[in-house]
């Protein structure tokens, strides 16, 4: 194909293609147009002229279109002939003008109006933006201009506050303190510029935990309390604050603020602690008092009540609360008195101090003393009463106690003198009768038979005294605790008898009947009990029967009963009143003081035999009718087996055989001399040579000197060394040599104690010479 013929359908194509396409464009701009609101006309113009454009174009090509297509000869040359023509063209091309004119007068009327009026719009617009700017930024300054105003009140009142306040930002810097915080503390604003600074000033050893709690109240957005803390100020003083903070907004610069407000409790802190410290005071000083202590109000009903009434009264307190105090009297009609002269509305005394009897928990009474006072308030109203309380039985007790040790005094003064006028006549009688007849014994021409009725009352009235001072003596070993107990064996029916046959001739003698009662079989009399001390005791029980008894009879008996053996001494005498059966067992007592030779005696045989009877376990009582006779009961222990044996046996060689034909060499050791010369004088018919020592050193010394002595006679109580001591030195050295003790220490237990440093026997001084003989030939 040529190029001639493609240009001829080319051409045509194209032309074809901008007609449709032209033809779409306008069809566009149209669909536009209708779619663009109406108050957009400047818009809506310019699409319109667009369009019109478009549909310019489109006819343009049109035009031309056909024109080349015709050209080419695909439409007929008539056609483009028609077009070729000028007044065919002139109608498009008028047409064309014209538009174009309308275009412009439509540009130059609608455009610039258009364009004329959005420009005002727009101006206005302007405008009225920039006056509400200005407006707004009137506004802004005088909101300014009141923050700042207001911030400065604030400020102030800040400043004013009488609470110490602070200001601070959540980054630590402190933005405000006021006067009180600065005056109080005395820090200035410059002295805490952070809160760091702050509580290492104000907090000491705890300002890192301080610190750190005032920073966690930041993350808070609530109220937040921080409580009481102390603080320390700039001259080292302590003060309690307590501290409450709370958010405060935000800062212009975006911080946010916590406003702490503290009020200072020093001084009721202070205060409250002094108020604890004195509550405590009285509480503690209210709950020692060991007296019962009651606070009432005005009807009497208990409102306060101290340990001491649980005390007093067996009450605890709170049992006692709102309960009348009529419960505490144990008379009615004394808690009515004590209302109306001192606990009523009327009654004039304040205060006073009585005596009453009260009943306890257990309704037991006591003698109560009491101090009772009506309390006032500040306005001089009668508000209630108080009561404290002391149970004074003890001392009630302690007083009739006193009284009776103060009669007891009085009755042992009367007792001493009685006792030593007695003692003056008891030794003053025997003495008489031993000095009176030994004068006598020197009368010349004295017959024999007269002689020995003058030695024999010498001799009873040597006994007599002897006992008056062996009583004395036993007494004084029973006070300082000197007696033991020495159970032996003992053949209970045996010493009884004896006692009877010792006893018998005497009473009869006084025409009185002697009865023996025995209640214990041959069995069962043995026992182990202290001999000597039982004998002590019936001997002088028996004694004081034929003494005080002149008609009638007088009975010895006993039984067993239980574990005890009781004895009875009945007598028909002249019995004892009541009121003096309970001293006679006393020293020195005698049932009727007032007749003091009555009888013979001391007054202190009964006291020993009781104290006998109590030492071995038992009892002594006395049932008697002035006048009708009296009993003497005592038991001892019912003893079948020995419990301990006191009893030490001291081996001690037997004496060297020694013929009594052959005279003996005796040592007599006494420091007295008429003792001495007594022992002398008896122990002729034994002697072959005597040897003298005055005391233990010199008795050792003779001993050495003379190894082949064969008796000795020691004296115990001797000057430089005593009996026991010397016997002890002797027997290191010689243990074959009779020794028998010499006392005056006529008791029991001395026996034993002489055995026990190595004595072979033992006599009681004075010295019943029969009795050392026999004692010499038993050993030798
Ligand atoms: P005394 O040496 O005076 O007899 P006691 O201590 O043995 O001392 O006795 C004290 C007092 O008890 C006697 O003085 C006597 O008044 C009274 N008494 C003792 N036994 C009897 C008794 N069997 N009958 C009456 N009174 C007695």
């Amino acid at each position: 194909m040529d190029l001639s013929s493609f240009f001829k359908y080319a051409t045509p194509v194209i032309y074809w293609l901008l007609i449709i396409t032209w033809a779409l464009i306008f069809g566009f701009y149209m669909l536009k147009v209708k779619s663009v609101k109406t108050k957009d006309s400047l818009l809506r113009l310019l699409l319109i002229i667009l369009a019109i454009d478009a549909f310019r174009s489109f006819f343009e090509s049109t035009y031309f279109g056909l024109w080349y297509t015709s050209f080419s000869g695909l439409l007929p040359r008539s056609i483009f002939n028609f077009l070729n023509q000028p007044e065919i063209v002139f109608v498009p091309k008028m047409f064309n003008l014209i538009t174009t004119y309308i275009i412009v007068t439509i540009l130059i009327r609608k455009w610039l109006v258009a364009e004329i009026s959005q420009k005002k719009e727009l101006n206005d617009l302007v405008d009225l933006q920039n006056s509400r700017l200005i407006h707004k930024n009137k506004k802004l300054l005088e909101a300014k201009e009141q923050a700042e105003e207001n911030e400065e009140k604030l400020s102030r009142a800040i400043m004013a506050l009488p609470f110490p306040t602070m200001i601070h930002a959540n980054d630590g810097e402190v933005l405000i303190i006021n006067e009180n915080w600065e005056k109080l503390t005395g820090y200035s604003h410059k002295d805490i510029p952070t809160i760091s600074d702050w509580t290492k000033k104000a907090f000491g050893n705890e300002s890192e935990q301080r610190e750190i709690s005032i920073y966690k109240l930041y993350d808070l957005d609530k109220k937040a309390e921080e409580g009481e803390f102390e603080v320390l100020t700039s001259k080292g003083t302590k003060l309690v604050w307590d501290f409450n903070s709370a958010p405060f907004g935000t800062f212009s610069d975006g911080r946010k603020l916590v406003i702490t407000v503290a009020k200072d409790v020093t001084d009721y802190k202070r205060a409250s602690l002094e108020v604890h410290n004195q509550k405590k005071l009285f509480e503690t000083m209210f709950n020692t008092i060991t007296d019962g202590v009651v606070i009432t109000n005005t009807k009497r009903e208990i409102i306060l009540a101290n340990k001491g009434m649980e005390t007093t009264f067996g009450f605890k307190p709170k049992e006692l609360m709102g309960k009348s105090t009529k419960l505490l009297y144990a008379d009615s009609l004394k808690y009515a008195d004590t209302g109306t002269a001192l606990f009523d509305k009327n009654a004039k005394s304040s205060d006073n101090l009585y005596v009453t009897l009260y009943k306890d928990k257990n309704n037991d009474v006591f003698p109560g003393e009491t101090f009772g006072t009506k309390l006032f308030d500040s306005n001089n109203k009668w508000i209630g009463n108080l009561g404290i309380i002391r149970n004074i039985s003890e001392r009630q007790n302690l007083i009739s106690d006193l009284k009776l040790a103060k009669e007891h005094a009085e009755e042992s003064d009367r007792l001493k003198s009685a006792f030593l006028a007695n003692m003056s006549h008891e030794i003053r009688t025997p003495m008489n009768g031993i000095l009176g007849f030994a004068q006598l014994l020197k009368t010349q021409d004295l017959s024999g038979e007269n002689q020995q009725k003058y030695i024999d009352v010498i001799e009873k009235s040597g006994e007599r005294m002897l006992n008056i001072i062996n009583d004395i003596v036993s007494i004084s070993k029973i006070e300082s605790g000197l007696i033991g107990v020495h159970l032996e064996e003992t053949n209970f029916n045996e010493q009884v008898e004896f006692i009877y046959n010792f006893f018998k001739p005497e009473i009869e003698s006084k025409n009185l009947q002697f009865l023996l009662k025995n209640g214990i079989s041959f069995n069962e009399a043995i026992i182990y009990t202290d001999r000597e001390k039982v004998f002590a005791i019936l001997t002088n029980l028996m004694k004081n029967a034929i003494k005080y008894t002149e008609k009638g009879f007088i009975e010895l008996g006993y039984f067993k009963k239980d574990n005890f053996l009781q004895f009875y001494i009945k007598d028909s005498g002249i019995g004892i009143p009541k009121d003096r059966q309970k001293a006679i067992f006393e020293r020195f007592i005698q049932a009727d003081i007032s007749n003091k030779n009555a009888k013979q005696g001391a007054g202190l045989g009964l006291s020993i035999t009781k104290a006998y009877v109590e030492i071995l376990g038992g009892d002594l009582w006395v049932t008697s009718e002035k006048g009708k006779g009296s009993t003497f009961y005592f038991t001892l222990p019912y003893q079948t087996e020995i419990i301990s044996d006191k009893i030490k046996k001291i081996e001690v060689l037997a004496p060297a055989e020694i013929s009594l034909t052959k005279k003996l060499k005796i040592l007599i050791v006494d420091d007295d001399e008429t003792s001495e010369m007594i022992l002398s004088i008896s122990l002729e018919e034994f002697a072959k040579e005597i040897i003298v020592a005055r005391n233990g050193v010199e008795a050792v010394q003779a001993c050495r000197k003379h190894p082949n002595i064969d008796l000795i006679l020691m004296d115990i109580q001797m000057p430089e060394m005593n009996g026991f001591e010397a016997t002890k030195e002797i027997r290191k050295f010689n243990p074959k040599v009779n020794i028998i003790a010499q006392t005056a220490y006529a008791l029991i237990g001395d026996k034993e104690k002489v055995i026990e440093v190595g004595c072979n026997s033992y006599i009681k001084k004075p010295i019943d010479v029969s009795i050392l003989k026999e004692k010499i030939s038993e050993l030798i």
